[in-house]
């Protein structure tokens, strides 16, 4: 029988250079030493060990053909992590800083995430190093139908149903779908979610990281006397997740002041004006710095980093991983905020989060709080079994009580724990519980 600081540090001796792997483990393996203590079979048992090696890994090569007839060559993956609870389910990646421990990482916190959802689905996630910037229409179809013709081996409705997440959107769940259907010569809907309305997307599910994002801070906010009306947000990113939680927090009579790209940010006092980001981000796919030319008020700055020290009561990472670390941590506070909203995966150092806990701020960390994403997605297999489509007001009524839910599992186990008020911790044990309780009564498997 191990410790959990013994299975930590076999876990980086095995996985060598993988940073954020191990950043993701130690993170929740801390957390669940009161668990741990007071229901020691979890590790007679090899739970852990278990929990922290992916099922299958699987790392491919993705060959294409770019507009100038040059050959290029990117890498692929697909980890399913576990499948307890449900087929594996999780998004794919394409970013060019994409290796073996960013999917690794994502994947693990997708068991825990999906679990809190009380949906039945398991943890996997993949991606490629392709960088979608600047890429024709027809490159990215070319690369998404080369990375499918391998991919189709390893998914299906019910073994392993992949989405979006950074540089996957509507576009290249459309081409990946199309591709695995030719290959597949059959319409099995239910392999991938996020995909076009046309062709059994489930509404909602555009909107669903943010808007659950705001869900479960709402409720958050309430439970602790405190409220989303009149006070300003800073968003960092300007993708998918931070537009939707920018849209609820607007409808909620917030006023978001700033948000970024990967180049730089921008400061908007009179409070962001969403359809103008839209149009850059959606449909021009441009740079943020555009939005001065459109409302010359507002102030771009390069460095994206630089939102951390804009005045907030309230700050929502919603780019990227490590996006606030200690110093802009320390920043933050000293500038008056008052709640962390976690939309991306794992934006906060733990050093931040440590900081941030010690300081009493609220924090809504990522595992519950962007489990609104991986829920529609959940809802849209379950519309593609049954062959039907349900409207958007349904659809966003239980996405509404799914976030509500898993506020209140993160709450409750944290005050089972004696650690009231710590969602993150919370978060991880509810999580935890149900994944780990399924694999004890499946055996060693
Ligand atoms: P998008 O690709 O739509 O947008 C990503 C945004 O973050 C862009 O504004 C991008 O800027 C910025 N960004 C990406 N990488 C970096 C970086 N290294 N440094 C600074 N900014 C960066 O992705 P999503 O909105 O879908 O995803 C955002 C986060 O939310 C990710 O952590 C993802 O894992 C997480 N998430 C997403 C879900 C979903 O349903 N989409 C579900 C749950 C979690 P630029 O355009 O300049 O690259």
């Amino acid at each position: 029988m191990s410790t959990t600081k013994e299975i930590l540090s076999n876990l980086k001796e095995r996985n060598p250079g993988e940073s954020e792997f191990h950043q993701a483990v130690e993170e929740v393996l801390l957390s669940l030493e009161p668990v741990l203590a007071k229901n020691p079979h979890y590790l007679n048992t090899g739970i852990l060990e278990r929990l922290v090696e992916p099922e299958r890994q699987i790392i491919f090569r993705v060959p294409w053909v770019d507009d100038h007839g040059n050959v290029q060559v990117n890498r692929g993956f697909r980890i399913q992590f576990n499948s307890a609870i449900g087929p594996y389910k999780g998004g794919l990646r394409f970013h060019p800083s994409v290796y073996l421990g960013i999917i690794k990482f994502l994947g693990f916190e997708q068991i825990f995430k999906n679990s809190l959802t009380g949906l039945p689905i398991g943890g996997g996630k993949g991606g490629s190093d392709f960088d979608p910037k600047g890429k024709s229409d027809g490159e990215i179809m070319r690369f998404c139908q080369s990375f499918m013709t391998e991919l189709y081996k390893h998914v299906g409705p019910d073994i392993d149903v992949p989405a979006g997440d950074i540089g996957v959107g509507g576009r290249e769940i459309g081409y990946l779908f199309g591709q695995y259907k030719r290959i597949k010569n059959g319409y099995q809907g239910g392999v991938l979610t996020g995909k076009g309305l046309s062709y059994g997307g489930s509404l909602g599910r555009k909107e669903a990281t943010g808007y659950g994002l705001i869900y479960f801070i709402k409720e958050m906010l309430r439970v602790n006397n405190y409220t989303l009306t009149g006070k300003t947000i800073t968003i960092s990113g300007s993708g998918n997740v931070a537009i939707h939680a920018c849209e609820k927090a607007q409808q909620n009579g917030a006023k978001v002041i700033a948000m970024c790209d990967s180049k730089g940010y921008i400061y908007d006092e009179n409070g962001i004006n969403l359809d103008t980001i839209k149009q850059i981000k959606e449909i021009e796919r441009k740079r943020i710095s555009e939005y001065i030319k459109y409302h010359p008020k507002a102030k771009y700055n390069e460095g994206q980093k630089g939102i951390w020290s804009v005045k907030c009561d309230i700050a929502l990472p919603c780019a990227t991983q490590n996006d606030i670390h200690l110093e802009h941590a320390k920043q933050l506070i000293n500038n008056g905020v008052q709640v962390i909203g976690e939309g991306a995966n794992m934006p906060c150092t733990n050093e931040a989060l440590k900081f941030f806990l010690e300081k009493g701020i609220l924090v809504a960390p990522s595992k519950a709080a962007n489990a609104g994403g991986v829920s529609v997605s959940a809802l849209e297999m379950s519309q593609n079994s049954m062959r039907l489509s349900w409207d958007f007001e349904k659809v966003d009524e239980k996405l509404q009580n799914i976030m509500i839910n898993i506020f209140k599992a993160s709450d409750n186990a944290a005050k089972e724990y004696g650690m009231e008020g710590n969602y993150i911790a919370g978060a991880n044990i509810a999580g935890f519980l149900r994944v780990a309780n399924a694999m004890l009564e499946q055996g060693v498997v």
